[in-house]
């Protein structure tokens, strides 16, 4: 039986968070609750009105492409894509057709196995990037369509890449390395709720053959208006799962567009390539051909660190994927943890912080909305690690220390230590008056216990916890609960 293989590209619209929109002076601004606050006559389409170029668009457009080691052509020129829509009352979109700003390029990241739990790196490449302005935005209710053109002339880049994703899983990691990347850029909020992120993916199965000569197959699918990384994901194992079924059937599936329904977890036919769209491209009469020396270009070495710079440092440090990935994920976590650890050298310390910074304090600042480093100062953070590695707190005493720093971050490390008794119990004596106080007043389950339902062992390791206020050492309670349970 034939074996059947995908072969995806995808087109990723992410908006710009430029301060006005890509050819007028309207705000650039997410404001659903005030339909058509920010419009003028040209993004509203009125005869006459003329495009002004956003300068700062383009320059992010090109701090994309520099990240990416992409091409910069020294001009790059406007097209009109024609197509009728009642989003588009122009007729036409201001876009870029065979002279996209960014050429070329890739991405590295890295996918996780989760069969094994192991990371592979991997990566993509860019076939281009172009800029554009978005639609306006229609909005159905009460059997009535309504048009806000708050979005209409946002600026868009295009991506565009080359077909050669394998999996949704691959797709995923993808797309979640190009948000972050673009957020670390300050170019987008990539907020994919506001629709600042979208996905359109095009998928194809090789059979056996397409696979030996790498070759594409003869048609292909493209999934428009998905939304989240999640739907992404769905819609490709949906359309994989589609396309197998009908080639099994010796059917060859139709070259079309299909809609992704989110609600539905299924994609819907939209049209098929006899009724494609003929966009009649031509170049833009209104806007002169960009020269990229009239911007001011920014150099690699002027850029933020990377994230995938800042993942293989975090890893050389003997981080894993998942606590580097979470140190990652926010700017102010990564610097925090660079910042606290930045005199240290012992890799253990390290890992310690680490933890705790991706563990509890993140949790704790979710918790209380603050962040991290009104939670915490590094100095504290060093000690609380220092102590814990020594065996001087247990978990449960770090997390009270961290949730009391967290209302009074400038008190005294040790003196809550002190107060709140929250140093470590280990001491062999004072541990064995407890275990045998626990012991005393809790006759049935030590008699269970001995009768051979030995989980009860936990219930009794409580009783002690509970009992030392949580400052006891759990390894040794067991240990002497043990030795007590089994004489
Ligand atoms: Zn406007």
């Amino acid at each position: 039986m034939a074996s059947y293989k995908p072969i995806i590209g995808l087109e990723i619209h992410v908006q710009l968070n430029t301060k006005t929109k890509l050819f007028c002076s309207c705000y650039n601004e997410y404001s659903p609750d005030e339909p058509n606050k920010n419009i003028c006559p040209f993004c509203t389409g009125q005869p006459g009105a003329l495009p002004v170029l956003n300068k700062e668009a383009v320059k992010k457009a090109i701090i994309f492409g520099t990240a990416l080691g992409s091409n910069i052509p020294e001009k790059t020129r406007w097209d009109r894509k024609n197509y009728f829509y009642p989003d588009l009352p122009t007729g036409y979109q201001i876009s870029q057709y065979d002279n996209p700003i960014v050429e070329g390029g890739k991405l590295s990241f890295y996918i996780e196995d989760k069969t094994n739990g192991n990371f592979e790196s991997t990566e993509v490449v860019l076939t281009r990037a172009h800029l554009e302005a978005d639609a306006a935005k229609l909005l159905h209710a009460n059997s009535k369509t309504f048009v806000d053109f708050n979005r209409s002339g946002a600026p868009l880049i295009e991506i565009v890449t080359e077909p050669m994703i394998r999996s949704g899983s691959q797709a995923m990691a993808f797309v979640s390395e190009l948000q972050l990347l673009v957020r670390r850029l300050g170019i987008s909020d990539a907020d994919m709720d506001k629709g600042q992120m979208r996905f359109d993916c095009n998928l194809s199965l090789q059979n056996d053959e397409q696979q030996k000569t790498d070759s594409l197959p003869s048609y292909r699918t493209e999934t428009k208006n998905i939304n989240s990384i999640r739907s992404l994901g769905r819609a490709i194992e949906y359309e994989i799962k589609r396309q197998t079924e009908l080639l099994e059937k010796g059917e060859r599936p139709v070259q079309e567009t299909r809609g992704w329904k989110d609600d539905l977890n299924k994609s819907t036919s939209q049209r098929s390539k006899e009724e494609a769209m003929d966009y009649r491209y031509f170049p833009e009469p209104d806007l002169r051909i960009l020269e990229i020396s009239s911007i001011d270009k920014p150099l690699f070495s002027n850029l933020p660190e990377l994230p995938a710079t800042q993942r293989s440092r975090y890893l050389k440090l003997g981080l894993s994927h998942q606590i580097a990935n979470t140190l990652i994920a926010q700017v102010e976590v990564g610097s925090f943890f660079d910042h606290t650890t930045d005199q240290l050298s012992d890799s253990k310390t390290i890992k310690t912080i680490a933890n705790i910074i991706s563990g509890p304090l993140i949790a704790l600042s979710a918790k209380t909305e603050k962040k991290i480093d009104a939670i915490a100062t590094s100095e504290n953070l060093i000690i609380l690690a220092s102590l814990f590695e020594q065996g001087k707190i247990n978990n449960q005493g770090l997390l009270a220390a961290l949730e009391i720093l967290s209302t009074s971050i400038n008190s005294n490390m040790f003196d809550i230590l002190e107060t709140h008794q929250l140093i470590q119990v280990s001491d062999d004596n004072a541990l064995q008056k407890i275990v045998d106080a626990v012991i005393l007043s809790n006759k049935s389950v030590v008699v269970e216990y001995q009768l051979g339902k030995t989980q009860v062992i936990g219930f009794l390791i409580g009783q002690c916890m509970k009992e030392s206020k949580g400052a006891g050492n759990p390894k040794k309670f067991t240990d002497i609960l043990l030795a007590n349970l089994t004489k």
